[in-house]
C-alpha cells in the first residue's frame, strides 16, 4: 500500500552514519522531522536529526520506539536482522520492504537473482567446503564470503595455487562464493530510485576509481562509449523494474572492452552517487526521501561535469589544503570525531571539467 508522507511528518532512519546524515539533511531541507537509531552516541546522523535513539540495530525495543515516533521507516544500514525486519514490515510502515535487503545481504542470492534476469555477471559458484572449492577453482578468480564483507574485506584473490591456503582458511570460517575474475577496464555504477507510486529514475552513469578497495574518485560523465552508457542505464532500469524497487538501489558494474557485468547491489544511497548532490538537478539523498515518501521524483539530469574525491582519515590532517579547491567545489564533511586511516570522513565534489579538476586536485595533494 502506497502512502504520501508529506513534509512535517517524521522519517525514522535505521543507521546513523554519513548516508543517514545526508538523507537527514535533504529531508530537513524539505521540512520533515527525522529520528535515527544508531549504537554510537552523537553519530554523524544524530548530530543533525531531531531525535537520536542510541541502541543496537537488533534491539527490538529500540526498533519499536523508533517505529512509534515515525510515520515512515527507511534505512542506511543493510544488515538489519531478520526479527527486526519482520517487525518493521508487519507493524510499521517500511515502504522499501525486506525482499531487496534479503537478496543483497547474500552474495550468492544476489548474483543468482541478477543472472536469472538475463543480465551478465561473472561466472560464480557457491562454496561451502574445501571440496567445493577444489571442484570449482579456476585462476584468476576471487573468493568472497556470502555475507558481511565490504570494501574488499572477507575476500581472497586467487591468482595461482599460492593463495589456496588462504582461501581454504576463509572457506573453513564462512560460506563463500567463487567468482571468475573479470578483466575489467573500468568500474562504473548506476543508481536507480523507485517511488512508492511506481515512478522510476536513474542517475547518470558514474565511473569509479578505487584505491586499496576503497572508493577514491568518481568521474561523471563516465569515460565510456555511448553504447555502453545506454547499456548500463538499461540494466539499472531493468533491475529496478523487475524488483519493483522502492527507495534507492546502487548497482556496481565492471566494464570490459565491449561488455558490462554486474558486480554487486547496495539497496541504499551509495558513495559513488555522492557526485549527484551538487552535479545533478536532484541528488541521490533527496531522491531517496522523495521515493520513500511517495512524492514525485525529481529530474536527475547532470547539470555540470564533476569529480568526486573521497576524504579519508589520513587525508584530514590539514584542512587548509582543500581551500584552493573551494571556488569550484562543494565540501561535505560527516562530523566524525576520530580520523582513522581508511575511514570515510567526507568528500569533495569538484564541479569542473575533468582535466581542470584533476590538475587542481593533484596540486593540492588531496589524492594522497
Ligand atoms: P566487491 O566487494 O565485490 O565490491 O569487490 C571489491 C573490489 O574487488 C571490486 O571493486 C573490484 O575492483 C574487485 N573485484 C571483485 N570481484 C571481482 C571480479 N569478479 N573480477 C574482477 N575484480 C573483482
Amino acid at each position: 500500500m502506497s502512502k504520501t508522507i508529506l513534509p512535517g511528518a517524521t522519517i525514522g532512519i535505521i543507521g546513523g552514519g554519513q548516508l543517514g546524515r545526508m538523507m537527514t539533511l535533504s529531508a530537513k531541507a524539505m521540512g520533515y522531522k527525522v529520528a535515527v537509531l544508531d549504537p554510537t552516541p552523537n553519530c554523524p546522523c544524530g548530530q543533525v536529526a531531531d531525535v537520536e535513539i542510541v541502541a543496537n540495530y537488533n534491539d527490538l525495543a529500540a526498533i519499536k520506539e523508533l517505529a512509534e515516533i515515525s510515520d515512515v521507516i527507511t534505512y542506511e544500514f543493510e544488515n538489519i536482522d531478520y526479527e527486526a525486519l519482520t517487525f518493521l514490515e508487519n507493524e510499521s510502515y517500511l515502504p522499501q520492504g525486506s525482499q531487496l535487503l534479503k537478496i543483497s545481504q547474500h552474495r550468492y542470492r544476489e548474483k543468482k537473482t541478477i543472472e536469472d534476469m538475463g543480465i551478465p555477471v561473472a561466472p560464480f559458484a557457491l562454496i561451502r567446503s574445501k571440496e567445493d572449492l577444489d571442484r570449482a577453482i579456476n585462476y584468476p578468480s576471487v573468493l568472497k564470503t556470502t555475507t558481511g564483507g565490504y570494501d574488499g574485506k572477507g575476500q581472497v584473490v586467487l591468482k595461482s595455487v599460492e593463495q589456496l591456503a588462504e582461501a581454504y582458511d576463509l572457506v573453513e570460517k564462512q560460506e563463500c562464493i567463487l567468482e571468475s575474475w573479470v578483466p575489467f577496464v573500468k568500474e562504473i555504477s548506476v543508481i536507480v530510485h523507485g517511488s512508492t507510486t511506481g515512478e522510476i529514475s536513474v542517475m547518470p552513469v558514474a565511473e569509479n576509481i578505487h584505491v586499496n578497495n576503497i572508493l577514491h574518485q568518481t568521474i561523471v560523465p563516465a569515460r565510456i562509449s555511448k553504447e555502453l552508457e545506454e547499456k548500463a542505464t538499461a540494466i539499472g532500469l531493468k533491475i529496478a523494474e523487475k524488483m519493483k524497487l522502492v527507495g534507492t538501489l546502487a548497482i556496481e558494474m565492471f566494464v570490459t572492452e565491449d561488455d558490462i557485468f554486474v558486480n554487486e547491489l547496495a539497496p541504499r544511497p551509495h558513495n559513488s552517487g555522492h557526485f549527484s548532490m551538487d552535479a545533478c538537478q536532484t541528488g541521490q539523498f533527496e531522491q531517496h526521501i522523495r521515493a520513500v515518501c511517495g512524492l514525485p521524483l525529481g529530474s536527475t539530469s547532470l547539470e555540470k561535469s564533476v569529480l568526486m574525491v573521497n576524504i579519508l582519515g589520513q587525508h584530514l590532517e590539514d584542512l587548509n589544503k582543500y581551500l584552493p579547491l573551494m571556488p569550484m567545489s562543494k565540501l561535505h564533511l560527516y562530523g566524525k570525531e576520530e580520523a582513522k586511516v581508511g575511514r570515510k570522513m567526507g568528500h569533495i565534489n569538484i564541479l569542473a571539467d575533468l582535466e581542470t579538476a584533476q590538475k587542481v586536485a593533484e596540486n593540492t595533494g588531496v589524492w594522497k
